[in-house]
């Protein structure tokens, strides 16, 4: 058992079918985009633009503004005229703003349909987004599930929020329409994940994956990691959201963090580093930072070992694509598993990079 695992190659991405969000498509074999939503009053136009600019610089991909009242639905296109990522309005409790947001030109809507009165308005609003062509989260809350399904199961817990989506997914369904993505947030990890995981074996849209109401930085990334790394691990999420109290800029690092990490997305070097100790041989905080400076903007899939001894280094650095084993004063540069190197310690960085150009060269057509 333990020779047929020796491969780990990563469970499958949960097959989804495509929906087009604007200029982005969700789901199939299309990158986890990485979404946020503004914290600021949508009819303030020049700050709900300026908030979006600043998400835009740091990476963001697709951002939602929440519609509670006319004033947001009319500031819409404005807005819509001024940003260049997908723009998703967001609405809770009142169809009529779904409705009202729908003449404008936004490229998604949110939907939680637990809060939105009754079936016959939710269907309206589908029928509203079919018209326009626009697509829809299902987005569902353990929040706000329907009083039967609370009756029917206790609690609002996996099943009771799955069946919630699966219902709302079957009525949209009825109505001809299939623009659908689908989000089940829990501010409880077990729940989120479990709901994910049931979602992915009995329905192909497209998922938006959270942990909602995360809370505050830094505990609420490390929660959402906690439970967005099983869900990204089993293949599941085609965008992501990690909900952070405050400025919603931090989001956008956390969740390609989460991506980096998990393997689903790599889109910078990867950085192995030791935590060192009492046998350092070499100043590694000082390699690092300069290696942060050197690599920042770099879009490699590369890893990079850089070790402060002889204890792990040559291990750690065989099986990365670059890697350091630091010893006396000097360090042994390894490129693809093979020692190609050595220099003094002051040249560490210098040939790291030298070798990480080679590097670039040699998998160019890769
Ligand atoms: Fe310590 Fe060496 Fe391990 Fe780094 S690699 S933590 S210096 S033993």
């Amino acid at each position: 058992r333990l020779e047929a695992a020796q491969k780990v190659p990563g469970k499958p991405r949960h097959k989804t079918r495509e929906v087009r969000v604007g200029s982005r498509v969700f789901g199939g074999s299309n990158p986890i985009w990485v979404q946020s939503m503004t914290t600021t009053d949508t009819f303030d136009v020049d700050g709900t633009v300026k908030q979006i600019h600043a998400l835009e610089e740091a990476g963001c991909e697709l951002v939602r503004v929440t519609v509670p009242k006319p004033e947001d639905a009319g500031a819409l296109s404005r807005i819509r005229e001024r940003v260049g990522i997908p723009l998703i309005c967001d609405i809770h409790f009142d169809y009529k703003m779904a409705l009202a947001a729908l003449d404008h030109p936004v490229d998604k809507i949110r939907i939680n349909p637990g809060n939105i009165g009754s079936h016959e308005r939710f269907r309206q609003v589908i029928r509203k987004a079919k018209d326009r062509g626009l697509p829809m989260r299902i987005g569902v809350n353990a929040g706000s599930l329907e009083r039967e399904l609370i009756d029917k199961y206790g609690f609002p817990c996996p099943p009771a929020i799955v069946e919630s989506a699966l219902r709302y997914i079957e009525m949209a369904e009825s109505e001809g329409y299939h623009d659908i993505v689908v989000s089940l947030k829990s501010s409880d990890v077990l729940v989120a994940v479990e709901a994910y995981r049931l979602y992915a074996g009995l329905a192909d849209y497209p998922t938006h994956i959270g942990i909602t109401e995360a809370g505050k930085p830094p505990y609420a990334v490390t929660k959402s990691a906690a439970g967005l790394a099983p869900i990204l691990l089993d293949g599941i999420g085609d965008t992501i959201r990690i909900s952070l109290l405050g400025d919603p800029v931090p989001e956008i690092a956390a969740a390609f963090d989460i991506l980096q990490a998990t393997q689903r997305r790599v889109r910078r070097p990867e950085l192995i580093a030791c935590p060192t100790c009492g046998r350092l041989a070499i100043d590694l905080e000082k390699i690092i930072a300069e290696l942060e400076v050197k690599l920042a903007g770099k879009k490699l899939p590369v890893k990079i070992s850089v070790l402060g001894c002889v204890v792990n280094g040559p291990g750690e650095a065989k099986e990365a694509d670059i890697g350091i084993a630091a010893g006396n004063g000097q360090g042994m540069i390894f490129r693809n598993g093979e020692m190609v190197r050595r220099v003094p310690e002051a040249e560490i960085v210098d040939g790291l990079m030298e070798e990480l150009a080679r590097w670039e060269v040699e998998n160019a057509d890769k």
